[in-house]
């Protein structure tokens, strides 16, 4: 559990963070988006305990940031922007130092080559780092954060040089190590590529916190559920049937297609599939509606925009 109370950090002459505060469950991979200068990396660097804020408290797994950043460096692991390698030494040199570094104790050359295999770099294991691509640098800095196997991961642009295919790795490795067991936080621009993976958002503008949400509609606190179902006939024929079922809210429908809003929680979903089917409405699909990450984005900066205008 990540806990954020009214964090303030100021650089000379600029507040960079504003009273922010949130809370991040665990085993959660969270988009932390904003324009430039927000305050993204700032706020990384605090829960990395690499930055003390002027005021408020972070807290991870219990532990302060400002009074137990060792134990902080143990659990956390951060990927930098602008991440640091020792350019002479080779890929397997640098994860192994890092390693060390880490006080990793079991079976470290285990360890380095399952983590450089990973990431897909195991076939430069030779190579100094200071003469890999920037994509296979990025793929290192990689590495090295989760080379010790941290419970939370801070990763700041961690897609910036990739090429496509070794982005969508990427995407499939955070999705991975969700699955076992890891919170992510992931700051980034495409917006595109973090709404494949992330299960929530954090949007900061101007050091101020402006949004968090989860962003699919079970983890919203209103208990409501996007569902697109697709039928084999035009939806209209069967509009009476669909708008007599309860709990459920028609947002839209088109051709063969309606979009339905519904009240309640995953048990409410399996209801609600067995009733269609008893009433042998003729349904090719169901799908669950994520919030579009780039919508909920896009609301907070035209409403910004109004405010501006406003003033
Ligand atoms: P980007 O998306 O451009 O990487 P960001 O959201 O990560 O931006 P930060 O790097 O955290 O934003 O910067 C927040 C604010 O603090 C910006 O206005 C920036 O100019 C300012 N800032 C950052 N580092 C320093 C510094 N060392 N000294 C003074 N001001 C700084």
């Amino acid at each position: 559990m990540i806990e954020v109370k009214d964090l303030c950090f100021d650089y000379p002459g600029k507040r960079a963070l504003d009273h922010v505060s949130f809370t991040i469950t665990p085993n959660t991979i969270t988009a932390l988006v904003g324009p430039n200068g927000a305050g993204k990396t700032t706020l990384l660097r605090c829960l990395a305990a690499l930055d003390r804020p002027l005021h408020g408290s972070i807290k991870i797994d219990g532990w302060e940031t400002d009074r137990f950043s060792r134990q902080i460096h143990e659990v956390c692991s951060y990927l930098s922007d602008f991440y640091g390698l020792y350019d002479e030494l080779t890929v397997t040199q640098n994860l192994t130092f890092f390693a060390w570094s880490h006080h990793c104790e079991d079976n470290i050359d285990k360890q380095v080559k399952e983590t450089a295999k990973r990431l897909d770099i195991w076939e430069y294991r030779d190579v100094a780092a200071g003469k890999l691509s920037r994509g296979l640098r990025q793929r290192l800095a990689i590495a090295q954060t989760l080379i010790h196997r941290p419970k939370i991961l801070l990763l700041d642009e961690p897609s910036a040089g990739l090429d496509p295919e070794a982005r969508f790795h990427l995407s499939q490795m955070l999705i991975q190590l969700q699955k076992e067991g890891m919170t992510i936080i992931v700051s980034s621009h495409i917006l595109s590529e973090l709404e494949d993976y992330s299960s929530h958002m954090i949007v900061l503008d101007e050091g101020l916190l402006v949004k968090q949400c989860g962003l699919t509609d079970h983890q919203s606190t209103n208990n409501k559920i996007t569902l697109k179902v697709e039928f084999s006939e035009d939806v209209a024929l069967h509009m009476p049937v669909i708008q007599s079922l309860s709990d459920v809210n028609v947002k839209s429908y088109e051709k063969q297609t309606v979009i339905l809003e519904l009240q309640g929680n995953q048990q409410s979903q399996q209801q609600l599939l067995k009733t269609l089917i008893e009433k042998q409405l003729p349904i090719i699909s169901v799908q669950e509606q994520k919030q579009r990450m780039q919508d909920v984005y896009l609301d907070i900066t035209k409403q910004k925009a109004k405010a501006k205008a406003k003033e």
